[in-house]
Formats: structure tokens, C-alpha cells, sequence
């Protein structure tokens, strides 16, 4: 059975059938930390912004028993992580302002927000808590580095998770590029949180194999931002590679939940293709040892200082 429909069938009577999880939850965090900015030896200045915090079931970030039981398992865990980052990144190109991914809104605040469906009620609802204030906003936080969203003419969306879509109405002059098989959603995507779909631009990866990488997909005249494959955690998730010289950056989404996942070849929990993601897993580890890529994932609490280190 297709994971999105043994979700549908399966979330609400799981929901029914447990008591509230929440008990164990202590009170939200602090304040999302600043946005950490860095210059590449060409000029790039990234941004890594940090749109507030989110906390999942911990077999939802890692699980290690049978792919048929991943997501029961997801639904039926009570124990929670801890509040992780949820990051996204500007990039300052002579091309223009670049986004990747436009991390949450605050209006994740309210439950009703998740309720496109009844299984991403359900799922939202049991899975993940979120801690995102007005002024985390992506858009909010641009303007107080001096910069306008509506000056943003391209978002790469690395797939369209709530926490990576909820900012996308801050941009609105924004095109979303999005892997053509992810274009119309997947598990997981509020479908009626999103703009037009005049406004995504479904892409195929359509360019040579790049390091470890099977297929690239340049963005920018100059070659240096290019869309990379690494499937699994959604059906055509994708990354960004900046790439200067032999130096390589992948803002790499949920990809991984970070790197330490990546050395251990620990598998995520919450995945829509186990196989591609093994795939990607590997894929990664290679990408890592073979070109010295640093790793930037939005959900791990040591990329904005990794990105600092490597680019100082
Ligand atoms: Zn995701």
C-alpha cells in the first residue's frame, strides 16, 4: 500500500486510540539565535536563518526496524528529541537574492493550520510541536539584515514539508523550484498552505553527474549554485550545491538530520522511499570524504557555526 494512503487509513484511528503525548514536553525554548552569515572566497554572502524550533517523535529523526513498521512505529513512539533548529539560507548572488528552502510560519502556532486533511491533522498533530515567533519569520528576518523579500525571484524548495514550505507566502514575487515528481505534493505537504501552482517550477535534474552526485542542475549562468538529487526523505527531494573551485557547500534540507547521522549511516525515521534513501545516505558520506563538501542540513543545531568555519 502506498505510504500516503496506509497513512490516511492509519492516522486517525492511531490518534484515537492514544492518550495525548504532550505530558513530557517542557515549556517552548528561547528565541531562535541570530542569523549567521559567511563570504565565500568569491563574494557569496550566505545566510544561514533560523525560522524558530521544532521537536519530532525520535523514530521519526532515526529508526532502525522494518521499513513495512516505519511508520506505525512514528505514530506510536511517545518519547520526544530535542527542539531542533529549523534553518534556511540566503545567498547573495551577483544573479540576484537566492533562498533555499523558506523555512516556518508562526502561524504553525495554531493547530488548526495543519488541518488541509484529516491525516495531516493527525500527523502534524501527534508528530511534530513547533516554537516559531512572528519575527523568526524568514521574510522578517531578511528585512533585518537589510534585505527585501520581494527582491527574491527564486526559491529552491528542497521539498515541501510545512517546515520548509510555511514561509513561501513572504515571497511574493518568488518563483519555487521544486523537483518535477515532488511538484504536486507528497507525504507530508499541506497541499492547501501552498501558493499557485503558477508559482512552482517543477525542474528536472537534467545536467552531468557532479562529485557524488548522479545528475546536477545549474541555476546560475555562472554555474556556482546547482540543484543536486538526493532522494528519500520525499519521493524527488533535492539539495543545493554552491560550488567555488574544489570548495563545496550542500544545503542539503532533510536530506539528514545532520552530520553526525551521515557519518553513522544512521537511517531517518520519517522517510517516503527507504531504498532512495539508503541511496542518498551513501551518496552523502561519499560527497563528504571524496570532495571535502561541508554538510548543511536544516535541522542540525551545528551548521550555522559549520558554515561560519568553513567560509572563514
Ligand atoms: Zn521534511
Amino acid at each position: 500500500m502506498p505510504l500516503r494512503r496506509s497513512l490516511i487509513l492509519a492516522a486517525p484511528a492511531l490518534g484515537m486510540a492514544c492518550t495525548a503525548p504532550d505530558a513530557e514536553l517542557p515549556a517552548g525554548p528561547a528565541a531562535a539565535p541570530r542569523p549567521v552569515t559567511a563570504l565565500t572566497p568569491g563574494g557569496l554572502r550566505v545566510h544561514a536563518i533560523q525560522t524558530g524550533w521544532v521537536r519530532v517523535k525520535r523514530r521519526h529523526r532515526s529508526y532502525a526496524g522494518p521499513d513495512a513498521l516505519r511508520l506505525p512505529a512514528i505514530l506510536l513512539d511517545r518519547a520526544w528529541t530535542e527542539w531542533l533548529p529549523i534553518l534556511c539560507y540566503a545567498i547573495e548572488h551577483p544573479e540576484g537574492l537566492f533562498l533555499l528552502d523558506t523555512g516556518e510560519t508562526a502561524a504553525a502556532m495554531d493547530p488548526a493550520h495543519f488541518a488541509c486533511t484529516r491525516g495531516d491533522a493527525v500527523f502534524y498533530g501527534r508528530n511534530l510541536r513547533f516554537q516559531v515567533r512572528p519575527e523568526e519569520e524568514a521574510a522578517a528576518q531578511l528585512r533585518a539584515l537589510g534585505l527585501d523579500p520581494g527582491a527574491v525571484r527564486t526559491v529552491v524548495m528542497t521539498h515541501l514539508h510545512s517546515d520548509h514550505a510555511g514561509g513561501m507566502g513572504g515571497f511574493p514575487r518568488a518563483e519555487f523550484l521544486v523537483s518535477r515528481a515532488d511538484a504536486g505534493g507528497h507525504l507530508g505537504t499541506l497541499t492547501c498552505r501552498l501558493p499557485a501552482a503558477s508559482r512552482l517550477r517543477p525542474v528536472e535534474h537534467d545536467g552531468p553527474p557532479d562529485g557524488a552526485f548522479a545528475a546536477s542542475h545549474p541555476i546560475t549562468r555562472d554555474r556556482r549554485l546547482r540543484l543536486v538529487p538526493t532522494p528519500g526523505h520525499s519521493p524527488a527531494h533535492q539539495s543545493l550545491l554552491i560550488v567555488e573551485g574544489d570548495r563545496r557547500w550542500l544545503l542539503a534540507g532533510d536530506a539528514a538530520f545532520d552530520q553526525g547521522q551521515v557519518a553513522r549511516g544512521e537511517m531517518a525515521g520519517i522517510v517516503a522511499d527507504p531504498g532512495s534513501a539508503r541511496g542518498t545516505l551513501e551518496v552523502l558520506r561519499r560527497e563528504i570524504e571524496e570532495q571535502g563538501t561541508v554538510l548543511l542540513p536544516a535541522h542540525d543545531a551545528e551548521a550555522p557555526s559549520r558554515l561560519r568555519r568553513a567560509m572563514a
